[in-house]
């Protein structure tokens, strides 16, 4: 099998000829279809994240067919499924038990952990896939894994909002958007500023209005959330707030928060982050996506070209999600 590897903190992906992994117990080897590039492969790379165990495969956004099974596991050879970032968990700790396995000390997740999807092949736990419809197209269906469930738990942790600010239009924000119009909420766009192609894009999709983050919102908000990985953007829109109102930061790492007046802070209004998914947040956001009204927007690279694809999402210039296709 083939797969691109980082081999250290700030290293481009190098491609390597691998034996396929052994299976055991519940594992399953999947043929990759496709995987979605995400914000946090960047951060692997950089070596942002604690104790990345390199050389690691990145990748989790994956939706491929089962080609072997371990003996317990509960999918089976010619099923289709989809590999999220949740890898592993103990299932014993007070988080797990409490249906919040999401923050498991012990957690062990795809493309960071354990190697992911930017490869030919990969194996993971099948009590940690999800089994996904055939006639699902496989490209259009891998931002859904991360993007699209980060942006999704980020939404219901907002609580109750008709009026979302989502600053930050990549590919989480570009999927949570058609969520929140579906549910008739309405969708206020911050970008970069000057980043004209991503505010006709979040306009297309149905926003409200879009326009520069460091520019004031047009109305009081109901809620915010963050998906690009700026702190200076968690005190404006604790601005942008009505009191009450929650900051919800979808991504996994930031660079530091400014200091801001508590006033900015009081009136009840909340800042919480968004860590992970459990597996209840998958099944429950897929079974949404099976009913067709998500498309994402994507770009796919050939598996070969992974490390343009990285380099594009740095720079912004991808619109909506980039997707990795591997020869057939
Ligand atoms: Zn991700
Ligand atoms: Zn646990």
């Amino acid at each position: 099998m083939q797969a691109w590897v980082f081999h250290g903190p700030g290293q481009d992906l190098v491609p390597e000829e691998r034996q396929e992994p052994e299976l055991r117990g519940h594992d399953i080897l999947i043929r990759v279809e496709a995987c979605g590039v995400c914000r946090t492969d960047l951060h692997v790379r950089d070596g942002e994240l604690p104790d990345i165990p390199y050389p690691i495969v990145p990748g989790h956004q994956v939706v491929g067919e089962v080609v072997a099974a371990g003996n317990d596991a509960p999918i089976a050879p010619g099923d289709r499924v989809g590999v999220a970032w949740l890898g592993w968990t103990c299932g014993r700790c007070s988080q797990c038990r409490a249906g919040r396995e999401n923050l498991c000390d012990a957690a062990r997740f795809h493309g960071y952990h354990i190697d992911g999807g930017y490869a030919d092949r990969m194996r993971a736990d099948a009590r940690f896939c999800f089994l996904l419809n055939r006639e699902l197209p496989a490209a259009t269906t891998a931002p859904l894994l991360c993007a699209g469930l980060i942006g999704f738990r980020s939404l219901r942790l907002a609580g109750e909002a008709e009026r979302i600010g989502i600053y930050g239009f990549g590919s989480a924000a570009h999927i949570v958007t058609q969520v929140a119009r579906h549910a008739g909420q309405q969708v206020y766009a911050f970008t970069r500023p000057g980043d004209d192609k991503a505010q006709q894009f979040a306009l297309e999709l149905g926003a409200e209005w879009a326009g520069d983050s460091d520019a004031d919102a047009p109305c009081e908000l109901d809620a915010a959330l963050i998906f690009a990985p700026v702190g200076a953007l968690v005190p404006k829109a604790l601005r942008d707030v009505r009191k009450g109102g929650a900051v919800v930061c979808g991504g996994i790492h930031m660079s530091d928060i400014p200091s801001f007046p508590y006033a900015d802070l009081w009136g009840e209004r909340m800042i919480r982050s968004v860590a992970n998914l459990t597996r209840k947040d998958g099944h429950d956001f897929m079974a949404m996506a099976a009913e067709g009204f998500l498309t994402p927007r994507i770009t796919t690279y050939p598996l070969d070209e992974a490390n343009q694809a990285l380099a594009d999402l740095r720079s912004g210039s991808i619109n909506g999600s980039a997707v990795l296709v591997p020869r057939p």
